[in-house]
């Protein structure tokens, strides 16, 4: 399981941290955080927010709960980046990250991949961030997509109209939700 070495992490975040818009140069600045065993270097994006590819930034994934708990899989992270790049459509998150008491209270599985392992969480639930983009053949081509790059686990939702994708190390795992074979 990759989730990217510290250093690797480091150069990439300061390369993209270098295009933002405003045309300033001004480096931002590392933060050191350690997650179970591992060391990881982030790089705020300027804006307050801590971005982990070109589309998502870490606030996306935090547990709604607000306890900030765990980090995400830049394994995920990079899945879903592909996914994004071939919409080419706006997405959101609908679940990433969440702690124990979080996914008890969301119903989620007792041994759910949204629910950090040694501080990592390997999966999250995505879907198009507007409304009339949610059409079942777009929801399917998320899918389909997620497949392509490589994701381990993928399971199709409905209402809203989403895709559970994770990177769990055991192996591959596809699903159909209830709310989607019930669906009318
Ligand atoms: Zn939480």
């Amino acid at each position: 399981m990759c989730w990217v070495h510290l250093k690797q992490l480091g150069e990439r975040f300061l390369s993209w941290g270098s295009t933002r818009r405003t045309g300033e140069r001004s480096s931002p600045k590392p933060m050191l955080i350690h997650t179970g065993k591992q060391e990881l270097w982030l790089v705020p994006s300027g804006n307050g927010k801590i971005k982990l590819s070109q589309h998502f930034s870490h606030n996306e994934f935090e547990c709604r709960c607000g306890c900030m708990e765990g980090l995400v899989s830049t394994e995920l992270v990079e899945v879903l980046q592909t996914v994004r790049y071939g919409v080419r459509a706006p997405l959101t998150i609908t679940s990433g990250i969440r702690c124990k008491k979080h996914n008890t209270a969301v119903g989620g599985a007792k041994s759910s991949w949204h629910v950090p392992r040694n501080g990592v969480s390997y999966a999250a639930d995505i879907t198009y961030l507007r409304d009339e983009d949610r059409t079942d053949y777009n929801v399917l081509r998320l899918w389909v997509l997620a497949d392509m790059a490589g994701a381990k686990g993928i399971g199709l939702y409905a209402n809203p109209g989403r895709v559970h994708i994770d990177v769990r190390p055991t192996g591959r795992v596809r699903w159909i939700d209830k709310s989607w074979r019930e669906k009318t």
